[in-house]
């Protein structure tokens, strides 16, 4: 435990307002646990709304110089932002181990993917576009610049507790706008370490703020009523974005959200198994399945769902599962005993209309949250589980005859984030794709997401997209200036 002690001692725990630490004005802490041991971690400060009205203050009185400030010059920050990330690697892994419960390996892929978001903007800053065209009529000019849209809030969820912050602060900073974060509450450590790293790389004071806090809607409530917050950015339940979106009403905020998924993961029989089984592994337990991209449902052709569903069963049933700082664990435990809960019940569930357990189907006794890697086949397609998000190590799988019933199968959801399909015909794949009601369509691939192309849901699934030349945008505003000659 030594490393882990060294580790958590180094971690800011106060709120991080104007490039520094500070207590919550009413002096409360809240605990942040390991989930793979129940223990507590660490306490962090408590923010309340006044704090958040000091963080806006810092902000805002920075904010213009910031938008000034040469955009190489906020490039090179976010640069030696990610180079710092990167040198301290091996800590921000193993902190988001600690407070998420993710194994090592998995942790150690977020670093990497999650500070590519701060080298992908750093190099989109220098390149924000305008445009000139003399009008159609002759008569004039138009000119279209880009500004930073202001102060903005983002609040983020557990499950990726470094790559959800980064892929807001990144395009953020990029575009000139200065930035509050509220992290999650189970995990707010990596997002304070994360402040001070920013700190490091020569981050002006005032410009990124860290409010941790247990009371979330005490703190966004007061920021979004306030005039001078322009931008809310959010990435958690379509629950709580319609709750931000209604109230973002109030003051016409702009909006980025990214909501909940319901994913389908379709094998088509021409799909080679073998790679369609890879990418189920990978689309299905990246995580521990704790993804809004994760496959919530295998829709499987008839003709081969027996051989894909064996070979699946075989490499999950092998799954090792523990706390993720062990070495060769695969799944670690899942965040909270509601959130096993809530995956037991929904297995529960689908047993009670018909499925079969083909392997795991229950919780792990003794400490920490871990639920058994599991594979559900005979899914009945209006069980629960089939509607709703899983977020838990568990495959449920359903089959289908023909194409277009795979299709109307794929879309029978209010969702639209994440789509695989597994298919050797280029045709077939093309127009399945098109087919689909979603923002990401992976075709013989089982992880899509990379911070060079843009990440976001159609549907229920959010607004608004994050990464690729298109993450930017969504912090800029466009001015368009007519020049009268
Ligand atoms: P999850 O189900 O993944 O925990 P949530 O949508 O509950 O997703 O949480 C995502 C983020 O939204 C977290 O940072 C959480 O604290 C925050 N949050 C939850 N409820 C509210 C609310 N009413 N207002 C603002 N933020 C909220």
């Amino acid at each position: 435990m030594n490393n882990f002690d060294e580790l958590l001692a180094a971690v800011p725990t106060g709120l991080w307002i104007g490039g520094r630490q500070s207590d919550a004005a009413e002096g409360g802490v809240f605990d942040v646990h390991n989930p793979a041991t129940g223990e507590v971690l660490a306490s962090v400060a408590d923010a309340t709304g006044a704090d958040a009205l000091r963080a806006l203050d810092s902000a805002c009185r920075v904010q213009g110089e910031w938008a000034a400030t040469a955009p190489r010059v906020r490039a090179e920050i976010l640069r030696t932002a990610w180079q710092l990330v990167t040198d301290r690697a091996e800590d921000f892994a193993l902190l988001m181990t600690l407070e998420m419960g993710k194994a090592l390996a998995e942790s150690r892929g977020e670093v990497a993917y999650g500070s590519e978001f701060l080298r992908w903007f750093s190099e989109e800053a220098p390149r924000i576009q305008g445009r000139y065209t003399t009008a159609p009529s002759g008569n004039g000019r138009i000119l279209v610049t880009k500004a930073p849209v202001g102060p903005c809030l983002a609040i983020t969820p557990w499950n990726f507790p470094l790559a959800m912050g980064t892929r807001k602060i990144g395009p953020a900073l990029a575009a000139g706008c200065t930035m509050i974060v509220k992290p999650a509450e189970a995990t707010p450590l990596t997002m304070l370490l994360l402040a001070q790293v920013f700190a490091d790389a020569g981050l002006p004071e005032g410009v990124l703020s860290v409010l941790t806090t247990s009371d979330a809607a005490g703190v966004s409530g007061p920021l979004m009523a306030d005039p001078r917050l322009r931008k809310v950015t959010f990435t958690g339940s379509t629950r709580v974005g319609k709750v931000l979106i209604e109230q973002s009403a109030q003051q016409v905020l702009r909006t980025s959200m990214e909501l909940g998924g319901n994913a389908p993961f379709v094998v088509f029989d021409d799909a080679d198994l073998d790679a369609a089984v890879d990418g189920a592994m990978a689309a299905k337990m990246r995580n521990g399945g704790e993804a809004c991209t994760a496959a919530n449902r295998l829709i499987v052709a008839n003709s081969v769902r027996e051989d894909f569903t064996a070979k699946l069963t075989e490499r999950i049933a092998a799954m090792v599962v523990g706390p993720g700082w062990e070495d060769g664990t695969q799944i670690g435990p899942l965040i909270t005993e509601k959130q096993r809960d809530s995956v037991a019940e929904l297995v529960d569930d689908a047993v009670a209309s018909g499925a079969r357990v083909r392997t795991g189907g229950g919780p792990v006794d003794g400490p920490g949250w871990f639920y058994q890697p599991t594979v559900l086949d005979n899914v009945a397609t209006d069980s629960r589980i089939v509607a709703e998000e899983i977020f838990g190590p568990v495959a449920a799988i359903t089959g289908f005859d023909t194409e277009d019933e795979a299709i109307d199968a794929a879309n029978a959801t209010e969702y639209g984030l994440a789509a695989y399909i597994y298919t050797q015909s280029l045709d077939r794949s093309l127009r399945v794709a098109d087919a689909l009601e979603s923002g990401l369509v992976g075709i013989n691939c089982g992880v899509i997401s990379d911070p060079a192309a843009p990440f976001g849901g159609v549907k229920q699934s959010g607004l608004g997209r994050e990464g690729g030349t298109e993450g930017i945008e969504e912090y800029l505003e466009t001015k368009y200036i007519a020049l009268e000659s």
